[in-house]
């Protein structure tokens, strides 16, 4: 006897085109910057628990002072033209981004399986791909992975800056990239592991919005409107697949 199947599961070859977020999605790129972070900051006494205390998820300029500030260290605050040496807020992150591009140019960065499973399947039925991403290092990271070439369209945030694309949660980058893959929205699935990214695919009316929880973020992506969140991109392909 058959019984329907898990409720995780997604017909990809139903759509036309996918619409890959890339950080948290393709690459465990925060693992990268977390990185990038203890090597700045590694004459300071800097912990893991200072990354999720005062850099976690802010600008970084902002995650620049928020640690000073922690260590009662003051620097004035600078330009963004600031060079990696300078030292300021911005020139400290600015060095901090030297160092995120350092350990990409030195060390392949594994994407997740479950999505490169994902991606092979739909290569080889011939559903269109893209990549969409607020990164202004996208395509650093997509040949840190091997995956230079991969994607025909990527919308990152370079791009974005270029065209005057208003970035996520607007739906704007993600209908840019169904216009170069010229497939219609509500064809498309948009894949996400960000509250911000989930909203934008719903505001664009895009036909399907998958969530990917890589750690206690379930329910905010639910609430966001995901159609489906999962915790892996593996678990959307039959079992026989994965
Ligand atoms: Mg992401």
């Amino acid at each position: 006897m058959r019984g329907d199947p898990p409720a995780t599961e997604l017909d990809w070859l139903a759509y036309d085109a996918v619409l890959f977020d890339l950080d948290g999605v393709i690459t465990p790129t925060a693992a990268v910057h977390e990185r990038a972070w203890a090597e700045l900051f590694a004459g300071h006494g800097y912990t893991d628990g200072d990354y999720l205390t005062h850099i976690d998820g802010k600008p970084r300029y902002d995650g620049v002072a928020a640690f000073l500030a922690s260590r009662e260290i003051e620097l004035p605050w600078g330009d963004p033209d600031d060079g990696p040496e300078a030292e300021t807020v911005c020139g400290l992150g600015n060095r901090k981004n030297r160092l995120f591009n350092e350990i990409l140019d030195r060390e392949p960065l594994a994407p997740y399986e479950g999505t490169v499973a994902v991606l092979d399947l739909l290569d080889v039925q011939g559903v269109a791909q893209a990549i969409v991403s607020s990164s202004r290092n996208a395509h650093r990271v997509l040949a840190a992975a091997g995956m230079a070439t991969r994607f025909p369209v990527i919308v990152d945030g370079a791009r974005a800056a270029e065209e005057g694309l208003r970035g996520k949660p607007d739906p704007h980058m993600f209908e840019r990239a169904a216009d170069l893959l010229e497939v219609e929205r509500d064809r498309a699935i948009v894949v996400e592991d960000a509250v911000a990214g989930v909203q934008a695919g719903v505001a664009g009316a895009f036909g399907y919005v998958l969530g990917i929880d890589r750690g206690g973020n379930r329910q905010a992506l639910t609430d966001a409107g995901a159609t489906l969140v999962v915790d892996d991109l593996a678990d959307t392909l039959p079992a026989v697949r994965r």
